[in-house]
């Protein structure tokens, strides 16, 4: 079991000034806390935190690295509290250990390759410090040598996500050697028979090839000395895994993986490399296509080298990697060997990689002498635009960050998100507009009630989710153009006495479409509705074709009218001839209740309401006009019964039938006798809507100078 000891001394190996108090409480916490507590090894658990703890020496990671190895656990496994590690061991302690719980309880249960690279992002996504990320490949490296404790199934479960999620991430943050431990842990219980088989195959071989590389080497050493040239040679056996690798792709025995030897060349200056490389090429035959230069062309994560492929000198094929000691030294620690670097070498700027931000640390740490203020600036940026969530099943789908659940339904079917309520994330109800977070499982919730708004547009992010949105909105303003583009069609062939129905289906029309190169009789009512084509046009292109004279209206405007006014008046206001359709009220305007109105039709917005003396609508165009009329109707009306008494005079009545008239008042019964004492007696049974229309009459009748008296019956 790895001692306390042994981590100091590991740590003071490259950082002989760093402060091990920390350490030491952290031992002592983590000690305490998982008291009592044993591993499926028997062993006390505190066996594993100092594991990782040393894993994370071993990395050359700082104090605070390994202080959050120790306690990695603490949270999860035992009664300890963030709180409380961040009283004790600060707040970037406690971020780093909150972020490694963060990370274990995601359940990966989908393995599909495809998903591989986005869980990976996820992972980095959800580390908002890089140090998350080399605790949990700690944690995982651990695990990973102590699998043989847990069950078969757990094995091939905890082998697999490490293959596919946690060796590619060592990889990627240029932590070879964890990479290569752990792919050879996951061979070993993914297919134990091939690992068998590699590794006794090889270690038969090994005295071979040790000879083998010792002749290489005499032959180097003698050419390199001879151009001056100082360099270290070393030869080193691929990674079982490696192994395994080249001979699933190539269909290869063990025996024909020639180049499981690997030469590896170390320098002092780029300059040398190329010049090696020249001298290797003399002396051996390079095979074409094997040679890439990672100097002018580093990896995303930083790593260079020169590699070629020879056919050694027993006509072998020899991989060469030739490099200098500091590209050797990012090729071993990976990220962690930029911690302390005194003068990098800034990065070429042809990498493009998404790992542009180790560019920038490269570039900072110019700047920076300490490692802790290094560490400090250490921030993770990398896919700081995502946001990573899974589908119910377990599908990882990526989203620029502040997607929403209606960008998450358009990425499953266009349907699913026209229908979109609302959404179920980790077994709550969330609004339309809720921001995912990274690990969330979203359920979509859907009803057919649903439809896309155009409000929609506001938060959404994906482009997929706005296009799928504005398609929905334009075909219904063009459903509504369509039903716009008949009606206005209709009222205008009314004009002429021709019925829309009669003409609707007839080749006339379909010619008059043709004409104006329409694909349908629909696109031309769409033209209509949307103001593209007026329908005078249309009627006069119709009249001439059916030989009618257009100067020549019928009289029959008002039976269609009438046929009109039957369609259910929408909202509050009737609009001659058009059913169901959106109405508005003009902000120029501003019409009220009860004031001559005229609706206006828009292109694909329905009909807006403006006064009749509005000026906006003197100057449009007469076709889009349509009647409006106040709902309630004249059916709402009340029957109210007059008598007046007056002198009887020639004409009396026509005065007050035109008073009555101009009040609006509809007379529906009238009664008229003389008596004998020359009075004329009045009995009107009129309709009015209310008692002040009443009033009014009343006050305008008895102001006719032969009115004598008037009373309510
Ligand atoms: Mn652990």
């Amino acid at each position: 079991m790895i001692r306390l000891n042994d981590i100091t001394t590991q740590i003071l190996s490259y950082h002989p000034k760093a402060d091990l108090n920390l350490v030491e409480k952290a031992y002592v916490y983590s000690a305490k806390v998982h008291q009592g507590q044993v591993r499926l090894s028997g062993e006390p658990y505190l066996s594993h935190p100092l594991e990782v703890a040393f894993t994370l020496a071993r990395m050359k990671m700082d104090v605070i690295s390994v202080v959050a190895g120790l306690l990695h656990d603490t949270l999860e496994d035992t009664n300890a509290q963030l709180p409380d590690i961040e009283r004790l061991f600060g707040r970037e302690a406690a971020n780093i250990v909150n972020g490694v719980t963060k990370i274990s309880k995601i359940q990966f249960t989908n393995h599909e390759e495809r998903q591989a690279e986005n869980i990976r992002k996820m992972i980095l996504a959800m580390a908002t410090d890089i140090r998350v990320i080399m605790v949990k490949l700690a944690d995982r490296l651990h695990n990973m040598k102590t699998l043989g404790f847990q069950s078969p199934e757990k094995q091939n479960t905890i082998s697999r996500e490490t293959l596919e999620i946690y060796a590619p991430l060592a990889g990627r943050l240029g932590i070879y050697w964890v990479k290569s431990m752990l792919e050879d842990l996951c061979l070993y219980y993914l297919e134990p028979e091939i690992y068998e088989k590699i590794k006794t195959e090889t270690a038969q071989r090994r005295g071979a090839r040790e000879k083998y590389i010792r002749d290489v080497k005499v032959l180097l050493d003698k050419k390199f000395r001879e151009s001056g040239i100082q360099a270290t040679i070393k030869g080193r056996q691929k990674h079982l895994y490696s192994i395994y690798q080249k001979m699933k792709d190539q269909n290869l025995t063990v025996n024909q993986v020639y180049d499981n030897l690997a030469l590896r060349v170390i320098v002092d200056s780029v300059k040398q490399c190329y010049e090696i490389l020249g001298l290797i090429h003399a002396m051996w035959k390079p095979i074409p296509g094997k040679f890439t230069d990672y100097i002018s062309l580093p990896k995303a994560n930083m790593y260079q080298s020169l590699h070629t492929k020879v056919v050694g000198p027993m006509g072998q094929r020899m991989e060469v990697q030739i490099r200098t000691w500091q590209m050797d030294k990012v090729a071993e620690e990976g990220i962690a060997a930029h911690w302390k670097y005194k003068e990098g070498e800034v990065a070429s700027k042809t990498d493009e990689s998404q790992f542009s931000w180790l560019r920038r640390l490269l570039e900072w740490q110019k700047d920076l002498h300490d490692p802790k203020e290094f560490l400090d600036t250490v921030r993770m940026d990398l896919f700081q635009n995502e946001v990573y969530v899974f589908t119910p099943k377990g599908e990882v789908k990526e989203f620029p960050k502040g997607a929403t659940p209606v960008d998450f339904a358009y990425s499953i079917h266009t349907d699913i998100g026209n229908k979109c309520t609302g959404a179920r994330v980790k077994g709550k109800l969330v609004p339309l507009r809720y921001q995912l977070n990274n690990g969330d499982i979203v359920e979509i919730i859907t009803s057919n009630k649903q439809h896309p708004s155009k409000d929609w547009l506001d938060f959404v992010k994906t482009p997929r989710a706005k296009t799928k949105i504005r398609h929905w909105v334009k075909e219904q303003e063009r459903d509504q153009s369509v039903e716009l583009g008949k009606d206005i069609l209709e009222r205008a062939l009314a004009k002429f006495g021709i019925r829309f129905s009669n003409i609707l289906k007839s080749e006339e029309m379909l010619s008059i479409s043709k004409d104006l190169s329409l694909h349908s009789l629909e696109d031309l009512f769409a033209n209509i509705g949307y103001g593209k084509l007026s329908a005078n046009q249309i009627v006069g292109r119709l009249t001439s074709k059916m030989g009618m004279d257009e100067e020549k209206p019928l009289g029959i405007v008002d039976k269609v009218v009438s046929r009109m006014k039957r369609k259910k008046p929408p909202h509050g206001i009737k609009v001659t001839g058009l059913d169901d359709i959106l109405v508005r009220f003009a902000n120029c305007c501003h019409p009220l209740p009860g004031e001559p109105v005229i609706g206006y039709i828009t292109h694909g917005r329905g009909v807006t309401i403006h006064k009749q003396d509005c000026r906006h609508i003197a100057d449009s165009d007469p076709d889009r006009l349509v009647e409006i009329t106040w709902d309630p109707p004249k059916e709402d009306v009340y029957l109210s019964h007059l008598k007046v008494t007056t002198v009887d005079k020639k004409g009396i009545l026509a005065d007050m039938s035109a008073i009555i008239a101009q009040k609006n008042a509809n007379i529906v019964q009238a009664d008229v006798r003389t008596t004998t004492d020359k009075k004329g007696i009045c009995q009107f049974s009129l309709e009015v809507e209310d008692y002040k229309q009443l009033q009014d009459i009343i006050g305008a009748l008895k102001k006719l100078r032969d009115v004598l008296f008037v009373e309510r019956i």
